[in-house]
């Protein structure tokens, strides 16, 4: 599933391919996703210039003069820029045609994914408006974290995973991070010092920017009609590794089950 830094790799990937472009042809191929595509969605778009791309959580927000266009790969999704004369495969399910002959495409096999529209500002959008700061910016840092967790009793690593804390954070990074802090996924949010949430935070960072520069090795990929691009594997410390010996202490890491989500950790190293 694609993470924040996946999708932050998407955009940089497509940007500098369709920033100021003109669509002159949508093709929708499928008009069911995880929700129904916007209707007309031909007519909102052609003529229409991209005027800015940005990311919100892990949605992609495609800005023109009249509204927003708010896509987000689901579990399967992949964007790719193509001459706009390459044959669709199977999971292609729509084609934004750009005047520059180029064509951005989405592939969707599980079709988890989601595209929508908005006259609106996006941050307005029901899908975003409860969306935490990003994790990248100066709004989120220990001290926030540490605030929002007063008196809360839920698990650490559900707490960072909450969109409506932080955007973007899902459970690889949030595993990582717990380890690079050397705290338990168990423990309790609101039991953590501010001590504790300045390590976390700048873990939840650190292991973010490193991904997002890993995808930089990608961006290539997206004008590729095969491959993935934007997915890239990081060196992870304890994500994927139960059973296998801590990295730093060599005690063997241990698997358990939060909020329905598998999570790794270090006995030894995470309190
Ligand atoms: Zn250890």
């Amino acid at each position: 599933m694609p993470e924040l830094p996946e999708v932050e790799t998407t955009l940089r990937g497509i940007k500098p391919h369709i920033i100021h472009q003109k669509i002159t042809e949508v093709v929708v191929r499928h008009k069911q996703l995880r929700w129904p595509l916007p209707p007309r969605l031909k007519a909102k778009l052609q003529g229409s210039i991209v005027q800015n791309i940005a990311r919100r959580g892990k949605y992609l927000l495609f800005g023109f003069d009249h509204g927003t266009l708010i896509l987000h790969l689901g579990m399967s999704g992949r964007l790719h820029i193509l001459p706009c004369t390459a044959t669709a495969q199977k999971h292609d399910h729509l084609d934004i045609c750009f005047e520059n002959q180029k064509c951005l495409r989405l592939t969707d096999p599980r079709r988890f994914g989601a595209v929508l529209w908005t006259p609106e500002p996006p941050e307005h959008h029901a899908l975003l408006c409860h969306i935490g700061p990003e994790p990248l910016t100066g709004a989120f840092n220990g001290d926030y974290l540490y605030e929002q967790a007063q008196n809360k009793k839920i698990a650490i690593k559900s707490y960072i995973m909450d969109s409506r804390i932080v955007a973007g954070v899902g459970n690889i990074y949030a595993t990582e991070a717990l380890f690079d802090a050397g705290i338990h996924p168990e423990r309790s949010a609101g039991s953590l010092t501010r001590t504790n949430y300045q390590a976390l935070a700048a873990a939840i960072q650190s292991v973010l920017k490193k991904a997002i520069k890993k995808g930089g090795t990608t961006l290539k990929d997206f004008t590729r009609p095969s491959g993935s691009p934007g997915y890239f594997s990081v060196e992870l410390q304890v994500y994927g590794r139960d059973g296998e010996p801590c990295l730093r202490c060599a005690s063997t890491l241990r698997l358990l089950r939060l909020a329905q989500r598998s999570t790794v950790f270090c006995p030894r190293c995470q309190k």
